[in-house]
């Protein structure tokens, strides 16, 4: 699809090496048969790969033509884009990515883009890439609740979305771009409506909008009844369009827990790292802990699950606009499955722990046959002992932190299992207050 491209960056000659222009380039032709679908993972990418497949998407779009960029232009923003993402383990660069693709994957291969011109995509590309820039990892009601700099500063509706809004305009100022007031207006507005909190509304606009293009289709029909299979899709006006657009980037930014479930599984580990973290920064602040964010008492498996129900219904109302995307639907049903699974085999452990836990106070060490102990020390991030299982049905140590049964890594084998012992029992516990 694309000839060969010689890269150069202007604004951003000292964040990229020769090397990395050259990966790049070579990478971006790679790229271009590439076949974009669900299973496409962005985590798996470097960042120069990350760089080489957005510009390969936005260039097949032709977005650069629309920001009146050459390729070397439309790098050069790109960079300052992922420049201005946090380290936040979720809302980085990688996820903007990710939306990216999961948009070109619903315009291109569920046949949205029939709805829309190429304007109106690249607005979309383009509010995508940039909708999480500058998002600190801590939610809209943290910097409200915490009384931040950027609540004070953009205020109590959509702080953050309010802030990326902010800090793209600066960015298409810099890159001299967009200057037409209604790419920018829509580009602001499809940012904005990202915030979580416009679910339910746009859960009504996708109703609303799935009744008119079945009206249009019907009219449709009737004006070509003699070719009704080959009508055009219907026309809808650009108020439509954009809310279009915003109901497509809603279902993108959600749509982690609708992907095969391998790379479901990684991004769901990185949102509950983040929602972690900010569950303990809200109780080191003697604050009440935002719901789904305490680690000690809600799980992964509990919080996907009441999430993935929460969403079910969105996806399934999509279907009525674009019917391919019921591969959401069906990912998200298979997914509910595996997220079962996973409580089921977490409930199954918590037992076995309490169980061997109470064996142990009943037995002393010296006669204990069944269990062997052994002091754990060092290499652990919690200042309690914790107290690590190995369980060979799992192939893995699980590290129980005290007080806490629900399992926080898995450790390698090797570096705990006591290779002396040839017979050694199901469950073999490390307790950390012997030697
Ligand atoms: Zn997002």
């Amino acid at each position: 699809m694309m000839k060969s491209t010689t890269l150069e960056l202007k604004f951003n000659e000292s964040k990229l090496t020769q090397q990395q222009l050259r990966d790049i380039e070579e990478k971006f032709r790679q790229y271009s048969d590439l076949d974009i679908s669900l299973k496409v993972n962005v985590l798996s990418y470097n960042r120069t790969d990350l760089y080489a497949h957005v510009l390969n998407l936005f260039v097949r779009c032709n977005v650069h033509k629309i920001l009146n960029f050459n390729v070397s232009q439309l790098l050069d923003f790109l960079i300052d884009v992922a420049d201005k993402y946090t380290e936040a383990p979720y809302h980085t660069f990688y996820h903007a990515v990710d939306i990216v693709t999961i948009l070109y994957y619903i315009c291109h291969d569920l046949n949205a883009d029939m709805y829309l011109t190429e304007l109106d995509k690249s607005i979309l590309l383009v509010a995508a890439l940039c909708h999480d820039i500058g998002h600190p990892g801590f939610t809209n009601s943290f910097q409200i609740n915490t009384k931040t700099e950027l609540a004070q500063k953009y205020g109590k509706m959509s702080t953050l979305e309010a802030y990326s809004v902010h800090l793209t305009v600066q960015l298409l100022d810099k890159h001299n771009t967009a200057h037409c007031h209604v790419i920018r207006d829509t580009i602001k507005d499809l940012i904005l409506s990202t915030d979580m909190a416009y679910h339910s509304e746009l859960v009504d606009q996708a109703k609303h909008l799935s009744s008119v293009t079945a009206r249009n289709h019907v009219n449709n029909k009737r004006k070509h009844s003699t070719s009704a299979a080959l009508t055009p899709p219907a026309h809808l006006d650009r108020e439509d369009r954009t809310s279009l657009c915003r109901i497509l980037l809603h279902a993108a930014d959600i749509s982690n827990m609708a992907r095969p479930w391998v790379i479901s599984k990684q991004w769901s580990d990185l949102i509950i790292q983040e929602f972690f973290s900010q569950g303990d920064e809200e109780k080191k602040r003697k604050m009440t802990v935002s719901p789904g964010m305490d680690r000690e008492h809600c799980s992964q498996q509990s919080i996907s699950l009441k999430f993935g129900q929460h969403i079910l219904p969105y996806f399934q109302t999509l279907v009525s606009l674009i019917p391919k995307s019921h591969v959401f639907v069906d990912n998200l049903v298979a997914n509910r499955t595996e997220w079962e699974r996973l409580d089921q085999h977490d409930q199954l452990l918590a037992t076995t722990i309490r169980r061997i836990s109470s064996d142990i106070r009943a037995t002393s060490p010296s006669t204990a046959t069944n269990v062997t102990y052994k002091r754990i020390r060092s290499g652990f991030r919690s200042n309690s002992f914790p107290t690590v299982l190995y369980h060979p049905h799992y192939q893995s140590n699980v590290i129980i932190e005290k007080n806490n049964l629900r399992p926080l890594v898995n450790f390698k084998p090797s570096l705990l299992y006591d290779k002396t012992k040839p017979n050694i029992d199901p469950i073999v516990l490390y307790h950390p207050h012997d030697s």
